[in-house]
């Protein structure tokens, strides 16, 4: 094989530099050896081919070639359609080919833990079944012709707050049941070419040095084979990388720790058989590289049509009392600065430079006519592009309202509310957007809300209002979906892949995510529905839910251990999707358990009077627990069907398996009844009580010091004295004025970079610079030794310990 060949002339220090990229978005080549440079670029919903690729232009993050941008993770999910996904994903990696890109970063699998995390539009639910299923079936599409995906980001990366330094301390079978889950299923259904680790610690270990997460479970038990990336900047130490199967570096630029790792290969302290393994997959990845069919084009009108598609099947139709569809006939008041100026991406790594875009109000008039009806449209914007109104701004809006037959307003999360590197404050809507909602509202029996935000919003107003529409972030063609899905011409079908709560308090996390630099999981399993089900929690809309401009019923359901089916027929008068749902719930006794999970899902169109029989397959693993092991406990376990949250068929089966009997530590815990806020004594017990976690489990997941070492109820942030290398700027920049000047200079070169704008994208470079490490920073920026140990005994006190260190070096 040509990798082998090109490896056996390799040197130990070629070896370990090609295991470091060249620039920010490629890979070394080496063209004595034959060896090409690989591309890698964002995704996930979209190309983003930035040209340069170095220096302070790289800053520009928004800046990149044209590309299809679809909708984003959340709205994708919406579509509850892994073929859908299939399509979206072979359409990006052919423009990928056309642009000589090897690798799309994407798609994401990390679970939808707290509504808060910013970038959760990136991710596809807080349930792992369906966003497995979603992100293989991404991934597969991707794949078709030759690109190599990135699944991201390894593992439990579930916030952005402290997103370089904060460890995500989680028990195993919390671990292996959610946050692992979605990954595996995509690991093992769609074969990634590479699995891109993530920032955070897991339980005390960097993941890039995270050999249990990297070898053990991701090649080990899962089989991958492919190449193991950093996130940008994530690596924490090469030579421990290496030793736990983390092969490529990125972004390049530093020979930072190429020397320190030649040198412990050959003082025998890493096994030189760990680099050549990683050289290996980097050639090998090239070499699938080299064999993409470059160039060429892509039918840009096609993309853009299935973009379109995309927001259209995955817009969720929250409620609807028969205001919608609407008729063509009437007068329209269109308000909400959005309708005009859509919000249809997020910001951060992932954004995209459309082809085009445009928003609702330019597309309606034309899905007006094609309805065989004059547009008869009045528009006001109701509020500025910020979220932000005016009394006069507010008169107009409900002026234009009271003269209208219907009135639709256009209100979400602005740019600045939700992005990559910050977590949102809160779950509300902008002020401005919620009085631009009353005063339309109460101007207008006939008022209807289209939604455009990333994730759940809190919505006091759901009730004034008679239908709500929610497109998420719906890509480039959002707005012409927006139109389509108004006036009927297309017929809403997305489901919620989130569960949207009251209130923010009402989340399991409320009380222990916020703010935090490191993460208690100590909801454990209940995350999202697991929890408001269990704990009787009502929510405003449920996961699953989702209305439609038909009806459908369910009958004949027939159920065995290896299959359920049902059969759907559309009672209505409209063709239709449906999103039929299977969930199991398990018997009530033993190790604790949500009242029911997901486990399969079938997207059906049918026209009036349709009927076709649904399938779920179903394995033995779709009934285990992790208990040391993934093993299936006994008892009779109830099957549901439906076409949402309430589901119209329920059944039996009763299933042989084992008997695995509650722990010590369960009995009458916050995990039996979960309610309000989850105790850090409990979350201790349970951490401490996991059965075989002493025989197998937990152990290798913490530093062997660790275990006794959970942080306290909030980490105490690091103060001087207590500085390490993980220690960031940010929380050094007032313990000495060399740390002051350095904070200062760093965010005026960024923000000089970014064109001074105080913008989202802005404040995820500044989080990002500011927030890392001194480790990565010194890695990244190839600093030598003394430099960072130098400063950090300054930030400590410890002046003259660091002039010494500055100048010798160590
Ligand atoms: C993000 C990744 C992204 C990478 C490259 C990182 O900051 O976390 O998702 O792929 O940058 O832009």
């Amino acid at each position: 094989m040509w990798a082998d060949d090109v490896l056996s002339q390799m040197t130990l220090k070629e070896k370990i530099a090609l295991c470091s990229g060249k620039n920010f978005w490629r890979t070394k080549a080496m063209p004595r050896r034959g060896v090409p440079g690989v591309v890698l670029c964002d995704g996930p919903h979209g190309l983003r081919r930035q040209t340069a690729e170095g220096g302070l232009a790289m800053l520009r993050v928004h800046h990149s070639l044209p590309a299809t941008c679809f909708p984003t993770a959340v709205t994708l999910a919406g579509g509850w359609d892994a073929a859908l996904l299939e399509r979206v994903g072979e359409a990006i990696g052919r423009e990928a080919a056309a642009r000589g890109v090897g690798v799309v970063l994407g798609p994401g699998a990390n679970l939808k833990r707290d509504p808060l995390c910013g970038r959760n539009f990136e991710y596809f639910s807080e349930d792992p079944y369906l966003a497995g299923r979603l992100a293989a079936a991404h991934i597969t599409g991707l794949q078709k012709n030759g690109v190599g995906a990135s699944l991201k980001h390894f593992a439990a990366n579930s916030q952005e707050e402290s997103r370089l330094v904060s460890d995500s301390r989680i028990d195993e079978r919390t671990l292996r049941e959610l946050y692992l889950s979605a990954f595996e299923t995509a690991v093992r259904t769609a074969r990634p070419a590479t699995v891109m680790c993530a920032y955070n610690k897991l339980n005390g270990i960097h993941c890039s040095d995270h050999k249990w997460l990297l070898t053990d479970v991701l090649r080990g038990e899962w089989g991958f084979d492919g190449l193991v990336v950093t996130d940008w900047g994530a690596l924490n130490d090469r030579a421990a990388a290496f030793r736990a199967g983390c092969d490529l570096a990125m972004p390049g630029g530093s020979a930072y720790g190429e020397r320190a790792a030649k040198r412990a290969v050959q003082s025998g302290a890493l096994d030189a058989a760990a680099v050549d393994a990683s050289a290996r997959r980097v050639l090998v990845l090239a070499d699938r590289a080299r064999q993409i069919r470059r160039g060429g084009s892509f039918d840009e009108d096609a993309h853009h049509a299935l973009a379109r598609e995309a927001a259209e099947q995955g817009a969720v139709l929250l409620q609807n009392d028969g205001l919608l569809p609407l008729a063509a006939s009437g007068r329209v008041a269109v308000i909400g600065a959005m309708a005009k100026t859509p919000r249809y991406q997020g910001a951060g790594s992932s954004h995209i430079n459309p082809t085009r875009l445009s928003g609702a109000l330019e597309a309606l008039p034309g899905v007006i006519a094609a309805l065989g009806a004059s547009p008869d449209i009045v528009y006001a914007p109701g509020c500025d592009d910020a979220g932000d109104t005016t009394d006069a701004l507010l008169a107009e809006a409900a002026r234009a309202a009271r003269g209208a037959d219907a009135a639709v307003v256009f209100a979400g999360l602005p740019d600045r509310c939700e992005s990559e590197g910050f977590d949102r404050e809160d779950l509300q809507m902008p002020e401005g957007h919620l009085r631009m909602i009353e005063a339309v509202a109460a101007a207008n029996v006939n008022t209807a809300v289209v939604l455009l935000c990333g994730g759940a919003v809190e919505c006091p107003w759901a009730d004034k209002v008679r239908a709500v529409l929610y497109m998420g972030l719906p890509g480039q063609a959002g707005g012409e979906a927006a139109a389509n899905l108004l006036y009927g011409r297309a017929n809403p079908c997305g489901r919620l892949a989130e569960s949207w709560p009251l209130r923010y308090a009402d989340c399991p996390t409320a009380a222990h995510y916020k703010n935090q630099r490191d993460a208690q999981y100590r909801e454990g399993l209940y995350v999202g529905y697991r929890y408001y089900e269990k704990a009787a929690v009502p929510v405003r809309w449920a996961f699953g839910h989702g209305l439609s401009y038909t009806r459908f019923s369910y009958s004949e359901l027939h159920v065995t251990e290896e299959r359920v089916t049902a059969v759907v027929t559309n009672v209505g008068g409209v063709p239709g999707a449906e999103v039929a749902q299977l969930y199991l719930a398990p018997p009530k006794n033993g190790l604790y358990r949500p009242l029911r999970e997901l486990k399969g899902f079938a997207k059906v169109f049918l026209r009036p009077g349709e009927s076709r029989t649904v399938a779920f397959p179903l394995c033995r693993r779709d009934f285990a627990v992790w208990a040391g092991g993934w093993r299936v406990p006994s008892g009779r376990y109830g099957v549901e069907v439906g076409g949402g949250p309430r589901c119209a068929l329920r059944g039996f089966l009763d299933v042989a398996g084992e008997e695995i009997p509650a722990p010590a530590w369960q009995a009458g815990s916050w995990y039996e009844r979960p309610h309000g806020a989850p105790d850090e004594a409990g979350w201790r017990a349970m951490r401490g009580g996991i059965p075989g976690a002493d025989a197998s489990g937990d152990a290798p997941l913490q530093e062997p010091a660790a275990r006794d070492a959970f942080p306290s109820e909030s980490s105490p942030a690091p103060r001087r004295g207590s500085f390490t290398m993980d220690s960031t700027l940010l929380e050094m920049r007032d313990a000495c004025p060399a740390t002051r000047l350095l904070y200062r200079c760093v965010r005026a070169v960024l923000l000089r970079g970014c064109g001074g704008e105080d913008t989202p994208a802005a404040r995820m470079l500044l989080t990002g610079a500011l927030g890392s490490p001194l480790r990565c920073v010194q890695i990244s920026a190839g600093l030598r030794g003394g430099v960072c140990a130098g400063l950090l005994d300054w930030a400590n006190g410890r002046f003259w310990r660091g002039v010494w260190r500055m100048l010798s070096g160590g």
